[in-house]
């Protein structure tokens, strides 16, 4: 177990609201017995955070069987604004879609390219880095020219920017009625992708 995480990124909330939601959806979590407040960073690789949470009693009831012997590990919290991507290594998405004039933009030219395009990238970059240290960053789209919020940008699945994110470390795949349930109880939009250490 372990090298794999399954996370969930809210999407909406605002960086300041984004550590008392993260509270209160460990509340939840403990209350519901999925998880305890005892941590761990065993089998969790999480860049940003070195503790999660481990399983509660009751862990089994929002995921896939694997077995009884199975044993999940922790899931990581993680506050503050960041661009979360499934893996350790690329950061960049392979495309972003303009909000307004729905035009994609693409920045890697699979298959004829495995690399970003650094050119095409770097407006994103400088727009997620401006995103990141203030709340605010734009990217001037290169087919209509409107300037966009990189949060309207619209991203591929595997990548998301957000506030606040929870990895489930080594977790069978959650159930779609949990993930469905998850973002009501954060009252915002998801981002739910897979990644690996
Ligand atoms: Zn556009």
């Amino acid at each position: 177990m372990g090298d794999y995480f399954e996370r969930i990124v809210d999407i909406e909330v605002p960086a300041v609201e984004a550590d008392a939601v993260a509270a209160r959806m460990l509340d939840w979590m403990i209350s519901r017995r999925l998880l305890s407040w005892e941590t761990s960073g065993d089998a969790m690789y999480s860049l940003e955070v070195d503790e999660g949470y481990v399983p509660g009693p009751d862990w089994a009831q929002v995921s896939e069987k694997w077995g009884d012997d199975w044993i999940p590990g922790p899931v990581a919290v993680i506050v503050g604004r960041d661009a979360h991507h499934g893996g350790q290594g690329e950061v960049e998405p392979e495309s972003a879609v303009c909000p307004r004039c729905h035009t994609k933009t693409v920045i890697i030219d699979y298959p004829q390219q495995w690399e970003a395009d650094p050119e095409i990238w770097r407006p994103f970059q400088t727009g997620i880095d401006a995103w990141k240290q203030s709340g605010v960053g734009t990217v001037a789209c290169n087919c209509c020219g409107a300037a966009a919020l990189v949060t309207e940008w619209e991203w591929p699945s595997g990548f998301a920017l957000g506030a606040l994110a929870f990895d489930f470390w080594g977790w069978p795949p959650l159930t779609d009625a949990f993930i469905t349930e998850f973002s009501a109880q954060l009252g915002h939009r998801i981002e739910h992708h897979t990644g690996k250490f």
